[in-house]
């Protein structure tokens, strides 16, 4: 398929739910329920989500080749929104061996001994691989700045403590975004948008199957209490790191099926947009191949 008919074809998945500026940004204007007007049934919507991944395996495989750009993509929501899941689904056509999956949990001694972005910069993707960062350096002004106490086992210097200290975290994150996308990394970041509704939903689910009973976790609810905190703290962090280099995706995410369907579609629209070809194949290695060939149908 012609590039600009893909372009064309995942545009309008991605689009509405782009931020690149801060400016005037507010989280409320964005309904986690939004299918984009689109009614699909389970099936079709599957089908259009295994075709958007086949095609990036293809083009993972010719970034792979070139060995010049890589990709970040970075997943923040809410518990029960569904990073795992949109992990599993958008990535499930990609070779392993080009892809790495950074899970961000609470930090270890040995984290909280260095500087907050240490853990997460040395866990950037190489050139021509694909980094995944379940939770990410966001976490630092999420989950940090709702429950400050987490701050004090930062061990910082009390002169650099201050009232500002929000505000500049954030400016390192854009400072260090701008330096890896000059890099040549693609970043890319989601905040799979979940309603509290939905979340109570998904919460109840986990109680009612016994299935499903080991995704339940006790802290899951008791941070649904500062549900109002969060969504300031990420409404500010959207705004103060939204740019054309490294762009917000705010995922209307009570609706897997569709949820899934802007995130493959905004990662195919990034990648299209490389404009990835093979290397090509110069005189000598020409020379090189012919030779082989030569030996090789020698062979007895
Ligand atoms: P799942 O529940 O699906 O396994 P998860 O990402 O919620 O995935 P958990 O082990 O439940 O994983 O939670 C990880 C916890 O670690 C979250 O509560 C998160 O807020 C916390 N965390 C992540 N980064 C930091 C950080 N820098 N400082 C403190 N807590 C953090
Ligand atoms: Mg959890």
């Amino acid at each position: 398929m012609p590039r600009k008919d893909i372009l064309e074809g995942v545009e309008k998945f991605v689009h509405p739910y782009r931020v690149t500026s801060g400016k005037g940004f507010r989280l409320k204007d964005f309904d986690p329920g939004d299918t984009g007007g689109l009614k699909m049934d389970k099936h079709a919507a599957a089908e259009l989500l295994a075709r958007g991944s086949e095609w990036l395996a293809m083009e993972q495989d010719m970034l792979y080749a070139q060995d010049r750009w890589s990709l970040l993509l970075i997943f923040q929501a809410m518990d029960a929104a569904g990073k795992d899941g949109t992990i599993k689904h958008v990535m499930a056509r990609v070779n392993p061996q080009g892809c790495e999956v950074h899970s961000f949990k609470q930090p270890s001694a040995e984290e909280l001994a260095h500087d907050f972005l240490w853990r997460y910069a040395k866990r950037a993707p190489a050139r021509g691989r694909i980094g995944i960062f379940n939770r990410s350096y966001y976490e630092e002004v999420l989950v940090v700045r709702v429950h400050q106490e987490l701050l004090k086992l930062q061990k910082l210097p009390p002169e650099h403590v201050g009232k500002n200290i929000w505000d500049e975290r954030l400016a390192d994150i854009a400072h260090l975004e701008d330096y890896l996308s000059r890099q040549g990394v693609i970043v890319l970041k989601f905040f799979l948008n979940l309603s509290k509704k939905e979340q109570k939903k998904r919460f109840m689910k986990r109680l009612d199957d016994k299935d499903r009973n080991w995704k339940f976790s006790a802290s899951d609810v008791r941070e649904r209490r500062y549900w109002d905190d969060y969504q300031s703290a990420f409404e500010e962090a959207i705004r103060a790191t939204a740019t054309p280099r490294a762009p917000w995706h705010v995922v209307p995410a009570d609706n897997k099926w569709f949820s899934r369907l802007v995130v493959a579609s905004a990662i195919v629209e990034a990648v299209e947009r490389l404009d990835l070809a093979y290397p090509k194949v110069d005189a000598a290695m020409k020379k090189e191949l012919a030779a082989a060939r030569v030996e090789l149908e020698a062979e007895p």
